[in-house]
């Protein structure tokens, strides 16, 4: 039967998903996969948690919908006093949309809007850095520095974002960690002067690099540096933790590793664990405060934001990650995943570097070591990676475009939160035997 889905590929359609349980999914043909990805980090609970579907299902019996413009609702009210009701380094307010790009938007208009309260509407700009991801609707995607995933709409996109280099120290550090951060501290302070510093609203950056770098982590110092410099210019620190974010990295915020805090958060997928669609943001004090202060509204909106059940999903979800203890997990299994990359690929003529923090784990496949030279993209190694892992039965995330957006493979793991080590060991039976088979039949150099 032909799909009448538009599918992402259109020329295969997909396997059809009937159900899933704890880390193993299974399609119409009965065939089990092992989710070892969640997608894109996304399944933090695994499949069929018990706690999070009674909670659904309970909303769904006192409540699907009521609109924001007259009602808030309970498990709106609850999530965001679990999350911000401490206020997490002076995080004061949450905000729900439905999903990580809608909740990057959010966060551009919330500091766009910020700055026309306090009087400074020249603040228009955003710099960001390239090779990141943010999301794929239009002020996302302009934000993003994903080279691929920009190309077919850069003659849409904005012109008000501009781009800075990441910190990636496998490729790009020359010199000492304090030499590389100085070196990017500098490099973004000459991008506020080029534009004007009394033109940029905020600095946007995923705290740990997702998609677009796979799992690539900062040279510590280099967070507080930029910090540094948006502070002395008076922009906002925007921090994409869609991704890295919501325990995935061992910490409830990736920023904890990280020595600063953001002026607003994004995030989304640990948010609801895929359960529901939801994504998020979380605004510091001041930047609330100039809104209610001035004109008393944040002048956004979606028709189905804080949406009830998205909510009561994502309630559920953080009260298991609280009552089951998992940051612990992540951090003891994240290290448990990591020195089984290190066992089964350290010495692997075809794999550069090994990285990451907590659950979310990925390597980096190289032509050669010693140079670091990337393969040739025709080879197209990372989707022939992820098709060998899922023949035998492991969904991973794959992805190109490592080194620069064009050439260059990594695969990320990203296992539920409450995967067990022998589930772990599994999963990474079936990446190393996908990722030789790949390997060993590619042209030697
Ligand atoms: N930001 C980051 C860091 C992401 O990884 C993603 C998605 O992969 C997004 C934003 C966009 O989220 P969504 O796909 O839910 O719109």
């Amino acid at each position: 039967m032909t799909s009448h889905i538009l599918h992402r590929n259109l020329r295969a359609d997909p396997a059809i998903a009937v159900s899933g349980q704890g880390v193993m999914l299974r399609d119409a043909t009965g065939r089990e996969v092992m989710d070892g990805s969640g997608g894109a980090a996304v399944a933090c609970l695994g499949h069929g948690h018990p706690g999070v579907i009674a909670a659904m299902k309970a909303q769904i019996d006192r409540l699907a919908y009521a609109n924001t413009s007259l009602f808030s609702c309970e498990p709106a009210e609850a999530l965001a006093e679990m999350l911000v009701g401490h206020a997490p380094g002076g995080l004061t307010r949450a905000y729900f949309v439905s999903s990580g790009s809608e909740a990057m938007e959010a966060a551009l208009k919330l500091a766009r809007q910020y700055f026309l309260e306090i009087g400074q509407p020249a603040r228009r700009r955003f710099i960001a850095r390239r090779q990141s991801y943010h999301g794929n609707t239009l002020g996302a995607l302009g934000a993003s520095g994903n080279v691929a995933r920009r190309a077919p709409y850069e003659a849409i996109l904005a012109d008000v974002f501009s781009h800075v280099a990441p910190c990636y120290a496998y490729r790009e550090q020359a010199g000492s960690d304090a030499d590389y951060v100085a070196h990017l501290a500098a490099e973004l302070d000459a991008e506020f002067q080029r534009l004007g510093p009394h033109t940029v609203a905020g600095f946007c950056a995923e705290t740990v690099v997702g998609a677009t770098l796979g799992c690539v982590t900062a040279l510590p110092g280099y967070f507080p540096a930029m910090r540094a410099v948006c502070d002395r210019h008076g922009a906002l620190l925007i921090l994409d933790e869609v991704m890295s974010g919501m325990g995935r990295c061992g910490t409830l915020h990736a920023w904890e590793a990280e020595g600063v805090t953001p002026d607003i958060q994004v995030i989304a997928k640990g948010l609801g664990g895929g359960y529901q669609p939801i994504g998020g943001i979380l605004a510091a004090g001041r930047v609330v405060a100039a809104l209610q202060d001035g004109s008393g509204l944040f002048k956004h909106g979606h028709t189905y934001q804080a949406h009830p059940i998205a909510c009561a999903a994502a309630l559920a979800v953080q009260e298991a990650i609280r009552d089951e203890d998992l940051l612990a997990n992540v951090r003891a299994m994240g290290v448990h995943l990591a020195d089984g990359l290190v066992q089964r690929f350290g010495n692997h003529r075809h794999v550069g570097d090994i990285r990451g923090r907590g659950l979310f784990q990925a390597i980096e496949l190289v032509a050669d070591r010693a140079t670091r030279a990337p393969f040739d993209p025709a080879l197209r190694v990372n989707e022939r990676i992820k098709q060998a892992a899922f023949d035998r039965g492991l969904a991973c995330y794959p992805m190109g475009g490592t080194v620069d957006g064009l050439r260059g493979d990594h695969v990320i793991m990203a296992p539920p939160y409450n995967s067990t080590a022998a589930e772990i060991d599994a999963m990474l039976d079936r990446l190393a035997d996908a990722t030789i088979a790949v390997l060993e039949t590619l042209p030697r150099a």
